[in-house]
């Protein structure tokens, strides 16, 4: 049993895996030996989804919730944060409100996403003092906010180069970093602030969340930058059991194959101690 690993779940409606829902999805990651995952929102927030569903589901499975991923197309979209108007400060109000859910709930870390990926926002004053007020809720309330690379370059140096913050962290993706950003990913300048990750494979092509090893990302090379970043969190999956897996795949063999993958890749980043 690895309880350095996770699993996703997306804990809304709209299920991410083809053919089975997401109230499945919890159970088979429990079938497939997980002890650990991460709740998963896109478009809502946690006070009006169905986050308390999930929540409480995943604890009568005894599972242990390592973060949860905020929702982004919540209110007007991500991208009011650094406009002027009241829809900015509205999401930033609600964002509070899912801190103080997550808080109250043993939970110490969210992660987010910082820009829309179809709209590039301006890098504003005001963006900068709203996600400002975030992360010092965040830090009164005992909660790492892990801004998430998603498509746009210079967003997370932006934001941790103008906000200081023991709470202030980074959530690395593999997928996006892959295919939007051709793995320029600069884990020396990130070194000690990545607090979780969310691991998928894609061919370059699209962002496509498959297992690790079925795309084109080179896994070694990844492994050894995340241990120089000297990255010492849990191992997390964000692939989904869609395309070409439901052909070849039960729904139990795709989890017990990610939990597979995701123990190999963490015997990969976390070497053991050499002997000297
Ligand atoms: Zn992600």
């Amino acid at each position: 049993m690895n309880t350095n690993i996770a699993m996703f779940i997306r804990c809304e409606d709209r299920p991410t895996n083809e053919t089975i829902s997401n109230e499945e999805s919890l159970k088979l990651a429990v079938q497939a030996g997980f002890k650990r995952i991460f709740m998963s929102f896109k478009a809502n927030h946690l006070f009006e989804g169905q986050y308390r569903k999930f929540y409480d589901l995943a604890k009568s499975y005894g599972l242990e919730i390592v973060f949860v991923h905020l929702g982004y197309q919540v209110n007007e979209g991500i991208a009011t944060i650094w406009e002027e108007g009241t829809a900015g400060d509205q999401l930033v109000a609600d964002y509070k409100r899912d801190l103080e859910i997550v808080a109250k709930d043993g939970i110490k870390m969210v992660c987010m996403h910082v820009t829309k990926s179809s709209k590039q926002s301006p890098m504003s004053k005001i963006g900068l003092k709203r996600w400002e007020e975030i992360v010092k809720h965040a830090e009164k309330l005992g909660v790492i906010v892990a801004l998430e690379n998603t498509v746009w370059p210079g967003y997370i140096e932006f934001i941790l180069d103008n906000i200081q913050s023991p709470n202030l962290q980074v959530c690395f993706d593999s997928g996006h970093n892959h295919v939007y950003f051709k793995d320029g990913f600069d884990f020396k300048r990130f070194k000690n602030k990545i607090a979780c990750i969310h691991l998928h494979d894609n061919d370059q092509s699209k962002d496509l969340h498959l297992l690790p090893f079925d795309g084109t990302i080179d896994w070694k090379l990844l492994a050894e930058n995340l241990r120089e970043a000297n990255y010492k969190g849990v191992i997390a999956c964000e692939s989904g059991y869609k395309r070409g897996y439901v052909n070849e795949l039960t729904p139990l063999e795709f989890f017990t194959e990610a939990y597979r993958r995701l123990e190999k890749i963490d015997d990969m980043v976390n070497l053991p101690t050499q002997v000297k």
